[in-house]
């Protein structure tokens, strides 16, 4: 996917153009720019450092704009106006509406022509609780099982250091993490978000671990299977869940599941698209079928037709 603007092709987190703007440093969002070898780049300085980026940073063309998208730490939408048309056309890129415990949400712009939107979670089954009712009850799961070993399953990047956060400011717990999330942490430190962390393998994570523990671990190891390993290894029972959400419709090998999401639900996206006043719509990430029929069946205050 690509905008044309002032001569030059911007490619939208991936390689095909004359320049890549890299809307945050999820993998599936930097690996198409990395693959390229094209190296003039458009990113946030958090993105930049998250992803480990090298090449050559251009600054921001005239009637270019990085808009806040409300996702994980640097992540941002882009924002062109056409100097002739007046055309304005936005990429959103990863988006969450509503303020996270370290992010603030996103900026919706209020005048677009053209609209590509993250439709991951464009159904009405997405619809998340309260960002407060989430965080309250890893609290009060984590505070009812202070006897146990903890294990939650979070991606790395973004939703690690988000329930870090949860855990340190709801429960007064330091977790565990891994050695790939603790460096994404280190960033995240460097931006001026204030995170505790042990990270395994260190003396202070051992140390820690003589006593119940709560880690953060990669998805695909929070399972039933390995908290039984665990539980043997530390003689003591673990309990395990996952921070996502999916949470909402997919069921996990845990105990437990908490819909923590840093994308917009159902309700989110039609906002953004009743409130941006779009013109033509298109989507990346999944197909946005819910909120095609609600376009084309004109129950959203929208005169978009979807391209
Ligand atoms: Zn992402």
């Amino acid at each position: 996917m690509q905008f044309s603007h002032n001569g030059l092709i911007i490619a939208l987190d991936n390689g095909n153009g004359d320049i890549s703007f890299i809307s945050h440093a999820h993998s599936d969002h930097v690996n198409g720019v990395k693959r390229s070898k094209k190296h003039s780049i458009i990113a946030s300085e958090e993105t930049i450092a998250l992803a480990n980026l090298a090449g050559e940073f251009v600054p921001l063309m005239r009637g270019a704009r990085l808009l806040n998208a409300g996702h994980i730490l640097g992540s941002r939408q882009l924002l062109v106006e056409d100097e002739q048309s007046g055309t304005v056309s936005v990429y959103t890129g990863d988006i969450s509406l509503s303020d996270n415990i370290i992010v603030k949400g996103c900026e919706v712009p209020t005048e677009c022509d053209k609209l590509v939107l993250d439709a991951t979670y464009a159904d009405p089954k997405y619809v998340f609780p309260s960002y407060d009712d989430v965080c309250s009850s890893i609290s009060k799961w984590v505070n009812d099982n202070r006897n146990c070993n903890l294990v939650i399953g979070a991606y790395d990047l973004g939703k690690a250091q988000e329930v870090v956060k949860i855990l340190n400011e709801y429960s007064k717990v330091v977790p565990l993490v891994t050695e790939k999330a603790a460096r994404f942490c280190d960033v995240y430190k460097k931006f001026g978000v204030k995170l505790d962390w042990f990270e395994v393998g260190t003396d202070e994570a051992e140390k820690a671990m003589r006593d119940s523990f709560v880690a953060i671990v990669p998805m695909r190891k929070a399972t039933r299977y390995f908290c039984r390993r665990l539980s043997e290894a530390f003689g003591r029972k673990t309990l395990c869940a996952v921070a996502t959400g999916w949470a909402l419709t997919h069921r996990f090998d845990t105990d437990t599941a908490f819909p923590l999401s840093d994308h917009a639900d159902f309700n989110d996206l039609k906002r953004y698209v009743e409130e941006s006043g779009v013109k033509e719509l298109s989507f990346i990430q999944g197909e946005g079928n819910h909120l095609r029929s609600l376009v084309e069946k004109k129950l959203i205050t929208t005169s978009a037709t979807i391209v």
